[in-house]
């Protein structure tokens, strides 16, 4: 079989020869009791860089040794690129949320031996899904792989937009010590109202890491929690998002990006939240509009917005994100951690080989099975398409 792995870039000065720390915590299992990865064994080492080009998700000797045709490329967006030309007879392709090779649904047309999209991560919205269900590809993620990741960085970004920490870090940058410039938009979190739309696996653990900073926590699902998490955490369930974000201080958001959440913070969602209130998106760029986040943050309708998660990605260079005031944005990091590499790469592996060994892969994988939405896809996406505009990401040019 052919398996195309679309992967972002090496490091621009080669790959590391050494890295920070020498080995990572040893994981038993996760929060809820779902086991880790469980290939049958691995080719990298974890806390090695994994998700890049010459990484190659630790994946070249299994396929290989096993018969089968690996191709890996970063080149995945202007017409003629080499992923497009790699996938019309492709059996299986897998991308990465950070650098995402969009499924189009002329891009499923175009690839007559597709059985599998595997996303190396969690969210699989650059796969046109009503495509993929018209066109029975399956559709699998690995899910739980980076989602308490990402939570980290919902925290960090929360007590960074707040405390004001960008501004305050760059004038140190640039040999400066004036601190009433340095704290004139600096707060504490403590008593504030932190709310997130969606409480899934991120959302949920985004809640549980900020509530011993003394917060009103509060919610919106599809999905009610139990009610003992409910009352552990202290939570106020909210059965709107405008009801939400009506008395947040703090939005976090963290549902997936399908046509029930596309463009779901647009101006008039906006400009119910409370004045001065923050945004921190780390689910999708697509969920937030655009110039309307930005408008807010001039206009000061929001004080800061921070994330990691754009629409196109690469964003283009003169994407308006990267210039509006105010914002903590990083490139889409977040679930990238090593950390995390190390996940997505085991599950990664053990989907394909449930998959050359015709065994089930695990529900909790499946997005899309069989024409249908399945496993999490059933629970957490609904079906449509949220790829519209993806061939932006053509215009970024290489730094
Ligand atoms: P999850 O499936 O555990 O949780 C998703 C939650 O969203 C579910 O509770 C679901 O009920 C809820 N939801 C879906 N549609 C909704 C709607 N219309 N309104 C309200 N709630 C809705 O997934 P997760 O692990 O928590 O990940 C969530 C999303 O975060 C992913 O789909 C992905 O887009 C994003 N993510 C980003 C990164 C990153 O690196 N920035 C990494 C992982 C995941």
């Amino acid at each position: 079989m052919k398996i195309l792995c679309v992967l972002y870039d090496d490091p621009k000065g080669g790959m590391p020869k050494s890295y920070p720390v020498s080995s990572l915590p040893k994981l038993d299992k996760y929060p809820d009791g779902m086991k880790l990865p469980t290939p049958s064994t691995i080719d990298f080492k974890p806390g090695e860089l994994l998700g890049c080009v010459s990484g190659e998700l630790g994946l070249r000797k299994f396929l290989e040794s096993k018969g089968h045709k690996l191709v890996v490329t970063s080149d995945k967006d202007a017409k003629g690129c080499k992923a497009d030309k790699e996938l019309t007879d492709a059996d299986v392709v897998i991308s990465q949320p950070f650098w995402p090779y969009y499924l189009t649904k002329e891009r499923i047309k175009s690839a007559k031996n597709l059985k599998m999209a595997i996303t190396a991560g969690i969210g699989s919205d650059h796969v046109d899904l009503q495509a993929a269900l018209d066109n029975k590809v399956d559709v699998v993620e690995v899910t739980y792989c980076n989602s308490r990741s990402v939570a980290e960085h919902i925290v960090m970004m929360i007590l960074s937009l707040v405390r004001d920490y960008h501004n305050q870090h760059s004038i140190v940058n640039e040999g400066g010590w004036n601190i009433a410039d340095a704290v004139r938009r600096s707060y504490d979190v403590e008593g504030m109202h932190v709310g997130t739309v969606a409480a899934g696996r991120i959302g949920l653990d985004a809640l549980r890491k900020m509530k011993p900073f003394d917060v009103h926590l509060h919610y919106f699902d599809r999905h009610k929690l139990p009610e003992t998490v409910e009352k552990e955490l202290n939570l106020t369930f909210h059965d709107s998002v405008e009801s939400l974000v009506k008395v947040c201080d703090v939005v976090t958001i963290n549902c997936p990006l399908h046509p029930e959440t596309e463009n779901l913070f647009d101006e008039k969602l906006i400009n119910k939240m409370k004045k001065g209130a923050y945004i921190v998106n780390t689910a999708r760029g697509k969920i937030c509009n655009r110039e309307a986040i930005a408008k807010a943050l001039k206009s000061g309708q929001l004080s800061g917005y921070a994330g990691d998660v754009w629409f196109p990605q690469p964003a283009p260079n003169d994407h308006i994100w990267r210039t509006m005031p105010n914002h903590g944005m990083t490139p889409h990091t977040s679930g990238t951690s090593l950390s995390a590499q190390a996940r997505y790469a085991a599950g990664v592996r053990e989907i394909l080989e449930c998959f050359f060994e015709k065994k089930p892969i695990r529900d909790q994988y499946l997005i899309v099975k069989d024409g249908q939405l399945a496993g999490m896809g059933a629970h957490s996406y609904s079906k449509g398409s949220a790829t519209g505009g993806s061939e932006e990401a053509a215009k970024y040019k290489k730094k």
